[in-house]
């Protein structure tokens, strides 16, 4: 297997799924989290005097040239031997984030290919990418000229109410990212990580008002999203997200199960 893209609604189970297809296939997870903070975190490591905001070219909504902002970063870049691509990169996101507005499509896909290639476009679970139809073309143009493919999108499917029901019972690791449920993946002894133990943590998005957001986007964005991809003839899998018996094994046998068709 290539590369595989794995979808559903926030909350419908997708990590366990993830986590089978790690270690059986053993390919990586690319998260759009995590190749945000990769990035951001590149530039703000430089501790550049001027803002992102002065890149910003209001009368063209637009950044200055590249060129530029490469010129400006160069030296920071050298003596912290990062890539200065990715260091610009991390600004262009970082103008869009610190102010807490939406990030375009077309910085979200440079962010995406930059990380995408690290890895030769190969191996990946992409996880929260594609969420839009445009990033969805976007992706499919990447692969190609990556020289690589897409075999499938495994969407794990689950109902609303069952989705809000249990996100109130979440808990995340703060250092290494790990997915707890108090009920169904319990951290040990209730509240630490069982990879790290950390002091794992409910979030505070994991609100029903803000989960009910998360789903309306879901309808309105996702979805268009992975018809894109399916119109263009990338397979469609589909597990349930929730089990009336929650053991690896079983989560492991559901996965293989869905993928049998694609991997004959
Ligand atoms: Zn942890």
């Amino acid at each position: 297997m290539q590369n595989i893209v794995v979808t559903g609604k926030s909350g419908a189970g997708k990590q366990p799924r993830i986590d089978v297809l790690v270690s059986e296939f053993g390919l990586t997870q690319l998260s759009t989290g995590n190749i945000f903070r990769h990035y951001l975190g590149v530039f703000k490591g430089l501790k550049h005097a001027r803002t992102p905001e002065s890149y910003w070219d209001a009368a063209t909504s637009a950044f200055v040239p590249d060129d530029a902002i490469r010129a400006d970063l160069a030296t920071a870049c050298e003596g912290k031997k990062v890539p200065v691509d990715d260091a610009v990169l991390g600004l262009k996101a970082a103008r869009f984030v610190d102010a807490g507005l939406f990030v375009p499509d077309s910085i979200t896909n440079a962010l995406f290919e930059g990380a995408f290639l690290k890895h030769e476009g190969r191996g990946l679970i992409l996880d929260g990418y594609p969420r839009t139809a445009d990033q969805s073309q976007f992706l499919l143009d990447a692969v190609s000229r990556a020289g690589t493919s897409l075999d499938a999108v495994l969407i794990v499917d689950n109902e609303d109410e069952l989705i809000i029901g249990r996100t109130v019972g979440r808990r995340i690791c703060p250092s290494c990212q790990k997915v707890f449920h108090l009920e169904f993946k319990p951290p040990r002894d209730g509240h630490l990580c069982t990879a790290c133990g950390a002091e794992v943590i409910h979030r505070s998005d994991d609100t029903e008002d803000k989960i009910r957001t998360r789903l309306a986007e879901f309808q309105k964005k996702t979805l268009p999203a992975i018809g894109v991809l399916t119109a263009q003839g990338i397979p469609q899998v589909r597990v349930p997200g929730n089990l009336p018996v929650f053991t690896d094994e079983i989560v492991r046998a559901s996965v293989l199960e869905a993928l049998s068709p694609i991997l004959k």
